[in-house]
């Protein structure tokens, strides 16, 4: 009785006990120092907790891709970080993130809407740079650096090629712009988004119920990661698993585990060089592959 009840409020009451630290820093100007505690804080819980209650024992082992994995989470982060600084000293940061919404943002609305507005907003362009990057063949070629992963944990959340993550970003920070979202709507979105990414690759066992149709669960992303595109071509969604519903990606099904074999057919090389380049050189790179000239140890 309590493993089940644990088991269904341990994914709530993580993300409550991250957001908690987040808002109090938001909300006394500290929202970067306080996210960069909580980041760090909630890996640790997680490095954990995979390793007390794992959901897949096999995924326990090493796939090798440790350093890739940390190299592009590192790169990723700092080059997003430096498009931040750049955008603040030509003064546009402020396009973005004023003390106070502009032109319809509902500013008299409770902060606790504002938040979920500006997350059902830039939720639409997430859903759309993923959806797309599964769609069309030029963009599959650099998320599948991220798709590449046999195992899922909350190490591999950052494994994202960065042209990869500068799309997500193009597709929906112009959206927050254009609807005129204040600064703690902004903070409250890129906060959320990474603690939300970090639990649905976490291997930790779980359960959601109906939390399933809101969030993007573990559950629902363990399908997204699937070899098989009936189920991998589904559930786009970053945070919010509404775009899904209202165009008809959503999948679930109760009655079987998602795959524990995971990963994609095309090759990929194993260096953290060799992922920036491949999609620039995919189609060459996977001829090569197939010929057996060795290409997946070519980098
Ligand atoms: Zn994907
Ligand atoms: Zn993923």
């Amino acid at each position: 009785m309590l493993r089940t009840s644990l088991d269904y409020l341990l994914w709530p009451l993580i993300l409550v006990a991250a957001l908690i630290p987040t808002g109090i820093g938001i909300a006394s100007g500290h929202g970067p120092l306080a996210f960069n505690i909580t980041y760090f804080s909630l890996a640790a819980v997680l490095f954990v907790l995979e390793k007390v209650r794992p959901h897949e024992k096999q995924w326990l082992h090493s796939d090798g891709q440790e350093f890739p994995d940390l190299a592009h989470t590192a790169f990723t982060k700092s080059f997003v970080q430096l498009i931040v600084v750049s955008l603040t000293w030509l003064g546009l940061a402020t396009v973005v993130g004023g003390e106070l919404g502009t032109g319809f943002w509902p500013n008299h609305w409770p902060k606790f809407f504002q938040v979920v507005l500006g997350l059902v907003i830039a939720e639409f362009g997430l859903y759309w740079a993923h959806r797309v990057a599964h769609e069309w063949m030029p963009l599959w070629y650099f998320h599948a650096v991220h798709h590449s992963s046999k195992k899922l944990w909350f190490f591999n959340t950052g494994r994202f090629h960065i042209v990869d993550t500068l799309k997500s970003m193009i597709f929906s920070a112009p959206l927050l712009a254009l609807a005129g979202a204040p600064k703690f709507v902004v903070e409250y979105f890129g906060a959320i988004t990474a603690y939300i990414g970090f639990m649905t690759h976490c291997n930790i066992e779980m359960r959601f119920g109906w939390l399933n149709y809101i969030f993007n669960t573990p559950a629902l992303h363990r399908w997204h990661h699937s070899m098989d595109l009936r189920e991998g071509n589904k559930n786009y969604g970053e945070n919010l698993m509404l775009w899904d519903i209202i165009f008809g990606t959503y999948y679930d099904d109760h009655t079987r585990r998602p795959p524990a074999e995971i990963g994609i057919k095309d090759a990929m090389p194993k260096s953290f060089w060799g992922q920036i380049v491949e999609p620039f050189r995919w189609k060459k790179f996977q001829s090569s592959a197939k010929a057996g000239e060795g290409g997946h140890d070519l980098m």
